[in-house]
């Protein structure tokens, strides 16, 4: 039997981008100026590694510059190629669109498997590519200013830093060059978090929408829903952690690399990640039954599927089988365009990456005006605004204590007197951030009757939004 042919990643970008287009009136070479990619980059570098030189491939590819800087992960995996990066660019110029981040989009990414090298040579690696990068402002605070994704993290991105301030030594703003650094290095509370957080401040919004629960034939609240999720990676821990901790939903199955665990009562994600750091994967772990074959799983009953790992697990192989009335798209690009084809007409909801993984963008936007104004959020108000709440409290005590001889309920005071902090300010920023996104999105979806899924409705909003930066640059 003959499988039609599935797209590159980048063609079933480009097919998502054609159907919303198709929907609005912009000038064909405007149309044209937003969906083709800028430029990209590439870059091999010898590193002399255990005696011997060894060759790496890089890129950074910058989609639209319609505001700069450009924002964008760099990803450590032996995947990474043009096509991908360039899709993963142009996913982060709407991304970044979506949720009015001031930014335009890029990625880039380095052919390695990470778990192959030492921590010292992981770092000369980075570092020359960081180095590579910079020397050509594709490492840049004002132009181009990269983040963790796949593969990548903390540690990464205080190497980059590092070395660009090496290669930059009187830039005052040279940690601004790279977000999603630990906070000894300039980084911002929440960062880590904040994919998997804005992954659940989605769903809570979209639990708070009647209607389009109603189309995924959902209802009532997240407490008690059945969770499927791929890749208990940052995201995907982050998530799982959240909605199984702080809203009651069950985390009945986890796919990773290596298969799967079911439980239809719920896992303990923490004991599962545990697991995964001692032994290097699922298998053996007593929290569910292992499932050799993990991919079969994303075609279990449950409420919602959260594939939070890698593009492309969605495809035309599988995607008729795929039984989730919601599927969140935590990774960039789970679904591939023919899938979610398929999806669509069985009626299947899809809340799109350009949203459901924009936490980490918008957290990232904050660290990068944290390192520019060179202040902790919170610093200059937080201890004024307790000053001022405490004014109240004592007021009331007084009122309650003389007038009517009641107390304040227990627990009021402390709540009302903590002043927020870096991290309260940043999660408080992050859900109104995936909130507004959110109903911006809706709001077209259920307006518009020529549009028929939030995919469309993302994509709108976010063209639209670059359409009208480059027309007011004059283009
Ligand atoms: P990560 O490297 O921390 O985690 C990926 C996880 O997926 C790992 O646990 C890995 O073992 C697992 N995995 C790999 N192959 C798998 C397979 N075939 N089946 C099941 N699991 C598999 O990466 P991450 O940062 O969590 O990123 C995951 C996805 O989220 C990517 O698509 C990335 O582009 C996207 N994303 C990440 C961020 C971020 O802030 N880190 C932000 C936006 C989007």
């Amino acid at each position: 039997m003959n499988t039609p042919a599935e797209p590159s990643f980048r063609q079933s970008v480009d097919i998502m981008f054609n159907r919303a287009v198709a929907l609005m009136d912009l000038p064909p070479g405007l149309e044209e100026k937003i969906r083709v990619c800028n430029a990209t980059y590439t870059v091999r570098f010898g590193v002399r590694l255990r005696g011997q030189l060894q060759t790496f491939t890089g890129y950074r590819s910058v989609h639209s510059e319609h505001m700069e800087p450009v924002k964008g992960g760099i990803r450590f995996s032996l995947g990474v190629h043009q096509d991908e990066v360039e899709a993963l660019a142009a996913l982060m110029t709407y991304k970044c669109a979506l949720v009015e981040t001031p930014f335009g989009g890029s990625k880039g990414g380095l052919r390695i498997d990470p778990r192959l090298y030492e921590e010292h040579e992981l770092e000369m690696i980075t570092r020359r590519f960081a180095y590579e990068l910079a020397k050509r402002d594709l490492i840049n605070p004002s132009q181009n200013v990269p983040a963790p994704d796949m593969g990548t993290g903390e540690r990464e991105m205080a190497w980059i830093a590092d070395q660009y301030a090496r290669m930059n030594t009187t830039d005052i703003n040279a940690r601004a060059c790279v977000t999603g650094k630990p906070l000894n290095a300039g980084g911002i509370q929440g960062r880590v978090e904040a994919t998997g957080r804005g992954v659940q401040y989605g769903l809570r919004e979209f639990f708070r929408h009647d209607d389009d629960k109603a189309a995924a034939g959902l209802s009532g609240s997240l407490d008690g829903k059945r969770i499927i999720i791929q890749g208990l990676g940052n995201v995907g821990y982050h998530a799982a952690h959240f909605l199984s901790t702080e809203d009651g939903a069950l985390i009945t199955g986890i796919i990773e690399h290596d298969g799967a665990l079911i439980n239809d009562a719920g896992m303990n994600v923490d004991a599962v990640r545990d697991h995964i750091k001692e032994t290097g994967g699922v298998k053996g772990c007593s929290q569910g039954t292992y499932v050799k074959n993990g991919a079969e799983i994303l075609e279990a009953e449950c409420d919602i599927l959260i594939p939070a790992a890698m593009e492309g697990v969605i495809n035309l192989h599988n995607a008729a089988n795929v039984k989730a009335p919601l599927i969140l798209e935590a990774a960039n690009g789970p679904i591939t365009a023919g899938a979610d084809e398929i999806l669509r007409k069985r009626g299947c909801v899809i809340i799109p990456d350009m949203y459901a993984n924009a936490g980490g963008v918008t957290v990232s936007y904050f660290e990068w005006v944290k390192n520019l104004s060179h202040i902790r959020f919170g610093r200059l108000q937080r201890r004024q605004e307790e000053a001022r709440h405490q004014v109240l409290v004592d007021e009331l005590e007084r009122l309650a204590g003389t007038e009517t001889g009641q107390k304040l309920s227990p627990g009021f005071k402390e709540a009302y007197l903590h002043g927020a902090g870096e991290l309260e300010l940043v999660r408080s920023g992050l859900d109104d951030t995936m909130r507004a996104a959110y109903q911006a999105m809706s709001e077209v979806w259920h307006r518009r009757n020529d549009v028929h899924d939030l995919r469309v409705a993302a994509y709108l909003v976010s063209i639209d939004r670059v359409a009208k930066s480059y027309r007011a640059k004059g283009l």
